[in-house]
């Protein structure tokens, strides 16, 4: 299967956290943008086999339904097996309207960015939209017929407590969702929110907090129903994301648009996040300025174990010693060994999975197998 990854840069308000290619939106520019996109995705070659599409942001609604719709099609032109079609939303922009036409143009998932139903919370990250606004568009999209309906959420922001968390997620439970995602805020470099720490470190969540709010969203989840399928990804059964599936099981996707990512025949490249020199490449047929790096052996190989210990099933020995012809007990021994014994990594004749005390401290323990020569 084949990842295809449509990046929409437009928001309706910029938030301070964020660290994404994203612009406010202006309707000149975003027409200009969808031109040179158009042009962009009009060069493909078409591909056959299995595609999972992703419409990410930005904020892909802030275009027009019959733009999206367009978009779409042009996409199944050049790749026309579509498994899922997700598109991420900003629940204030949602239209009746336009999700039915999102359903007749092929969208089966819709991933709306909530990050919290607690209004104190919603305006610290800088969030424009009212609670009613996420109950009106989950209802919305039942209605039009949408197949998965999906709900962002956000831990460790400052000033959230146990309490607050809890109640977001209750908020998120009562409306039914088929998948859940909980991500941890991370304050990104030259963000406001990097500006604001560096100022008032106290203000942000210790990694304490920031541990137990992970475990109230495991166990709130997990007791309704939702499996815990990815270190930030629950669904309910039948409704995991395949787009993301992909990335994990270190498949090959393309990118469109800028600052989008692509990996193919082993290369990783991603596009500038320069919006104009993105736009006077694209829109002259232009191959896009990006940058790329090429994975050999090991390093591969220690991508994939990153990514594939990121998910439930863990890592399987047999899959890894046939694409990339490697021992992962022989080879990985000083890394695996001390994390077994501290009970984060747990072991067995077909494969490795981290335990739920090693989810807490995934990202790190992810990252060690990509540092090993
Ligand atoms: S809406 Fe999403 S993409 Fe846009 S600024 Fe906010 S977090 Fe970033």
């Amino acid at each position: 299967m084949t990842g295809v990854y449509v990046h929409l840069p437009f928001c309706p308000y910029i938030c301070p956290y964020c660290d994404f290619a994203k612009w406010p939106y202006k309707s000149s520019a975003a027409r200009r943008y969808l031109q040179a996109l158009h042009r962009e995705i009009d060069a493909a070659p078409t591909s056959a086999g299995e595609h999972t599409v992703f419409l990410g942001g930005g904020t892909p609604n802030t275009y027009q339904a019959e733009e999206i719709e367009d978009l779409l099609a042009r996409l199944r032109l050049k790749f026309p097996s579509i498994r899922e079609t997700t598109i991420e939303v900003n629940p204030e922009l949602v239209a009746a309207a336009d999700l039915k036409t999102y359903v007749g143009a092929g969208v089966t998932r819709l991933s709306v960015g909530v990050q919290s139903f607690v209004s104190s919370e919603m305006r610290t990250l800088g969030r424009k939209h009212e609670t009613q606004q996420v109950r009106s568009a989950v209802a919305a999209a039942r209605s039009a017929g949408i197949r998965s309906v999906s709900l962002d959420l956000m831990f460790a922001v400052p000033g959230q407590t146990q309490q607050s968390w809890r109640q977001s997620i209750q908020e998120a439970l009562a409306l039914k969702p088929d998948h859940i995602s909980v991500y941890g805020l991370t304050v990104e470099a030259g963000t406001p929110y990097a500006a604001w720490r560096e100022r008032e470190p106290a203000a942000f969540p210790d990694q304490d907090l920031e541990a137990d709010l992970y475990e109230i969203a495991i166990d709130l989840l997990e007791q309704a129903g939702f499996e815990h399928y990815e270190i930030s990804n629950f669904a309910q059964p039948g409704h995991h994301c395949a787009h993301n599936a992909n990335y994990w099981a270190n498949g090959e996707y393309a990118g469109f648009g800028v600052g989008a990512s692509s990996f193919k025949n082993g290369v990783r490249s991603a596009h500038t996040r320069d919006l104009e020199i993105y736009l006077a490449a694209a829109s002259a047929g232009l191959s896009i300025p990006q940058e790329s790096e090429r994975l050999e052996g090991a390093q591969r190989a220690g991508e994939a174990v990153m990514l594939a210990l990121r998910t439930a099933q863990g890592l399987s020995f047999a899959a890894l010693k046939e694409r990339y012809g490697l021992e992962f007990l022989e080879y990985y021994a000083p890394i695996v060994e001390p994390y077994r014994e501290a009970g984060l990594l747990e072991v067995d004749a077909a494969g490795a999975r981290l335990t739920r005390r090693g989810r807490f401290v995934a990202n790190d323990i992810c990252a060690t197998f990509i540092t090993l020569p």
